[in-house]
């Protein structure tokens, strides 16, 4: 088996809002006991609608949000002991909007040799050449290097995002819907391209993502997040033959919407996405649910592992079914 290179070992992070001198605080969680794992070369598709706590689990993955609970292990190491210069070389981001992650005023030999200089490597006119041979591995010619962002497109701009996220050779990409703001024609090529990155160069990515489509291309495997949870985790082509999790099938049925982008259809599931700061009881899911039972408003069901599969749903619980039926004591 391959070597681990990521973990999330149940993970949550709370925030605290709305303190004033007329209003208490509230504390909600976006990301509830999470735990997850990366082994080499894998590609972990995490889904979810906007406000399921994809991001905020991104940003303690990558180091950038200390969990309130939990902790997340880089090859191994408590990222929260690692310094931010080794962080940056085990880990890297590539974000969603090529327009606003890179820096209108600065070159592409500039923006993707930056964490060449942060680390002190090489002469300058080495790391032009590892520019250059980066750029060679995305797909993007030389002619480049000295061009600023606005005079590329968007796919053009993700590859240089990409080569930046790239050019220290990291273990792990955290890709936060790397295609979503690029016209449709563009984002086979870049998903196939982060396809054959990935192989080049051994790296294992999270794929974070509310379109299940763009998973099944290049995941290995799928994990589904709902309000701070994972409700459903599988190898993609099981997930996607036998999606086991009501949420699961609400998501795979929007796929097949003519407008997937945005999001799953509210017809399918009866009830809007909750407020996160307000989540229902017991079950999360259960006023959207088509097959909710009357023990899933009161009782949260349990993470349910079956070798490398895992659902959190009573529909696969007997013993809470059981304790459901069983007459409560006066
Ligand atoms: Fe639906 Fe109940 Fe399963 Fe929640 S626990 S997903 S409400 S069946």
């Amino acid at each position: 088996m391959n070597e681990m290179v990521l973990e999330a070992r149940d993970v949550t992070r709370r925030f605290t809002i709305g303190a004033s001198l007329f209003k208490r605080a509230t504390t909600f969680s976006a990301v509830k006991g999470v735990s997850l794992s990366l082994r080499q070369g894998e590609v972990l598709g995490l889904v979810g609608e906007s406000g399921c706590g994809k991001s905020t689990l991104a940003n303690m993955l990558l180091g950038l949000l200390d969990p309130s609970e939990g902790e997340v292990l880089v090859g191994g190491k408590a990222i929260s002991r690692s310094s931010p210069l080794e962080r940056a070389r085990r880990i890297q981001p590539i974000f969603q909007n090529p327009y606003s992650s890179l820096n209108p005023r600065k070159s592409v030999e500039d923006i993707v040799s930056l964490p060449l200089r942060i680390h002190n490597v090489g002469s300058a006119s080495e790391r032009r050449a590892k520019v250059a041979e980066m750029l060679d591995m995305v797909g993007l010619s030389r002619r480049y290097l000295d061009s600023y962002p606005n005079q590329l497109s968007g796919g053009q701009r993700q590859r240089v995002a990409i080569a930046r996220a790239l050019i220290m050779r990291p273990e792990v990409v955290i890709c936060d819907e790397p295609t979503s703001a690029l016209d449709v024609s563009v984002q086979s090529q870049i998903l196939n391209l982060l396809l054959d990155i990935k192989d080049e160069l051994n790296v294992s990515y999270v794929l974070i993502s509310h379109n299940l489509a763009v998973v099944q291309h290049i995941a290995t495997r799928v994990a589904v997040m709902y309000l701070g949870r994972i409700v459903e985790e599988q190898p993609t082509e099981q997930l996607f033959a036998n999606p086991r999790h009501p949420y699961t099938e609400a998501l795979l049925s929007s796929v097949l919407t003519p407008e997937p982008e945005l999001g799953i259809p509210d017809t399918h599931l009866g009830a809007a996405f909750p407020n996160p700061m307000d989540p229902p009881p017991g079950c999360s899911f259960h006023p959207r649910c088509p097959h909710a039972m009357p023990h899933c408003s009161t009782l949260h069901p349990r993470p349910l592992s079956d070798g490398d599969r895992m659902v959190e749903c009573h529909l696969y619980d007997e013993a809470a079914a059981q304790a459901a039926r069983e007459p409560q004591p006066a």
